[in-house]
Parts: structure tokens; C-alpha cells; sequence
């Protein structure tokens, strides 16, 4: 197992796939799939209706992410990206990152998604006092 490779590719996630040109081109490629889908687009988190500028995309599992050569591929799987709301997708970091069973590189679909759920219930609560 690559677990080492996996995590350094995470690691460096943020600061260098987000920037390069191949991530916008899989970020395009994304929307252009999910419109063919379903046309009608939410933010995971919130579950309102947005559309693609409004959005970013988490990753639910980094593989097909890969430096060849030192430029970076993004050729995640189709499933293992969701659409969030730039507040929406903050918050759902900031509960993984509080949680030490949900960082844990090789738990990180099962943390979205424990994640997620927090998430939602947190927004519906707030929705409900308001
Ligand atoms: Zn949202
Ligand atoms: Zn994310």
C-alpha cells in the first residue's frame, strides 16, 4: 500500500493542485458531466440550488490525483468529487479537522461523509432559529 505517497499528495493538495491548470480542467469537466446528469445543481451541504461559479469541489478520495513528471493530473473519479458552497465546504473542513478518527488519510470518504451529515444537521438547526 501507498498510504505514504497518498498523504503527501494531500498535503500538498491545497496549495498546488487547486492552482494548476489541470484541476480547472477537471473542475470544468466535472460540471460539464454533472449538467448532462441532472441539470438541476446543489451544494451538498446546504442542498440549495447553485451553480458552477458559486461552487468549489471537494475531494471525497484523492486518487487519480498524481504528480507525472512534475506537473499535476486530476483524474478523480467522477463520485469522489461533490459540489460545495465556499462557507458550506469551510465548515465541513473545520469538523473534519476538529475530529482526529475523521483525519485520518485512509478514513477520508467515510470522513466526508460522517462529516457531511454533521454538517447538514448544523445548518438545520440554524435554518430553524432563524
Ligand atoms: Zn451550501
Ligand atoms: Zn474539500
Amino acid at each position: 500500500m501507498s498510504n505514504r505517497r497518498k498523504s503527501s499528495v494531500a498535503n500538498a493538495y491545497p496549495t498546488e493542485l487547486l492552482r494548476s491548470p489541470a484541476w480547472f480542467a477537471r473542475r470544468a469537466r466535472w460540471f460539464r458531466k454533472r449538467s448532462r446528469l441532472d441539470g438541476h445543481l446543489t451544494c451538498v451541504g446546504c442542498e440549495l440550488p447553485a451553480t458552477p461559479d458559486q461552487l468549489e469541489l471537494h475531494h471525497l478520495d484523492y486518487a487519480g490525483v498524481e504528480v507525472i513528471d512534475g506537473s499535476w493530473r486530476a483524474f478523480e473519479r467522477h463520485d469522489d468529487l461533490v459540489p460545495l458552497h465556499p462557507y458550506c465546504h469551510d465548515l465541513l473542513h473545520r469538523l473534519i479537522d476538529r475530529d482526529r478518527v475523521l483525519t485520518r488519510p485512509r478514513a477520508r470518504w467515510a470522513a466526508s461523509t460522517v462529516a457531511l451529515q454533521r454538517l447538514r444537521e448544523k445548518l438545520l438547526r440554524a435554518e430553524e432559529t432563524r
